[in-house]
């Protein structure tokens, strides 16, 4: 299967629990982290972050308590986590001779086809000058209808956007369960799972019925824009010290196959976004399409 050192692309998504702990950077993890990422930069490998921990850091520093903040107070706290983030993450790297650059993107960026080309040409140049793109939703001005809500997505339409080989899903599960591993002692974890069938789904539950279950769901719609994209994705535990090497090592995780037939890159950018309406289409025309036909009269 995939090994992180065969990747010439890498997108990692780094969550907010990994990073973040009782409203402080984990800065002793980060490093080692910052250190993974040289390695596998070092072998020629190019690699962009996808991280959370703006609001966590944010609410941590303006001691904003509670289980749910309002969304000005928590765009507020992005506003005050995110350049904590960012600085964060150029203290780490610098070190390793890294240069690092902030990317805060909205959901309105990939749907508007013209900006979602101006986004993944400054990554392109952003990858060919070297430098570890770190990106982030810009919480500070997307609003609940433009938001891509959870990086496990952001991290996926990312890895498609600029055709990258392997994403890494850092988390606080190490892998795709058949059950809910917490509840449910028969639940078994996948290494590899070839396709994303409805039974696959179907064990992801439904979001909201518990901590890593809701986590589960994003984690499979981001696997399956990844993969329908041509990029491999794995989900692995990342709150260990080395992550990455772990994972190179041989750490629990997931595995989805990527597929390898990709769609067309105008077809995957219609495939990552949020749908706004329905569209309904008769049997000979389904089978058309799918056939990679067009629904305009021609084809
Ligand atoms: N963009 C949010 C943040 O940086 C996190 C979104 C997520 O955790 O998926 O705090």
């Amino acid at each position: 299967m995939a090994s992180l050192s065969t990747a010439k692309r890498l997108v990692v998504k780094i969550g907010s629990s990994l990073l973040v702990e009782d409203g402080r950077l984990r800065a002793q993890w980060l490093t080692t982290l910052a250190q993974d990422v040289a390695q596998i930069a070092s072998r020629g490998t190019q690699v962009i972050l996808v991280s959370s921990g703006s609001i966590a850091l944010g609410r941590g520093t303006l001691d904003l308590a509670g289980t749910e903040l309002p969304l000005e107070q928590s765009q507020a706290a992005a506003a005050v986590g995110q350049i904590r983030l960012a600085r964060a993450y150029e203290e780490a790297l610098a070190p390793h001779n890294l240069v690092t650059a902030q990317v805060l993107l909205t959901l309105e960026d990939s749907a508007d086809r013209r900006r979602y080309l101006n986004a993944r040409a400054t990554l392109e140049t952003l990858l060919t000058l070297g430098t570890v793109p770190i990106v982030n939703e810009n919480d500070t001005v997307a609003t609940d209808e433009i938001r891509f809500g959870d990086n496990d997505r952001l991290a996926a339409q990312i890895a498609v956007t600029v055709g990258a080989d392997q994403l890494i899903l850092l988390s606080d599960v190490d892998g795709f369960y058949s059950g809910n591993p917490r509840t449910d002692t028969d639940a078994r974890r996948y290494g590899i799972i070839d396709r994303i069938t409805p039974e696959i789904e179907a064990m992801a539950g439904d979001a909201g019925s518990g901590l890593s279950r809701g986590g589960m769901k994003t984690k499979l719609m981001a696997a399956k824009t990844a993969t329908a994209g041509g990029c491999a994705m794995a989900i692995t535990e990342g709150s260990r010290d080395h992550p990455l090497r772990a994972l190179d090592d041989g750490a629990h995780a997931t595995w989805f196959r990527a597929e390898t037939d990709p769609q067309a890159a105008r077809k995957r950018w219609i495939a990552a976004m949020k749908p706004r309406g329905e569209i309904t289409v008769y049997p000979g025309a389904a089978r058309a399409l799918a056939q990679g036909k067009s629904l305009l009269p021609a084809g």
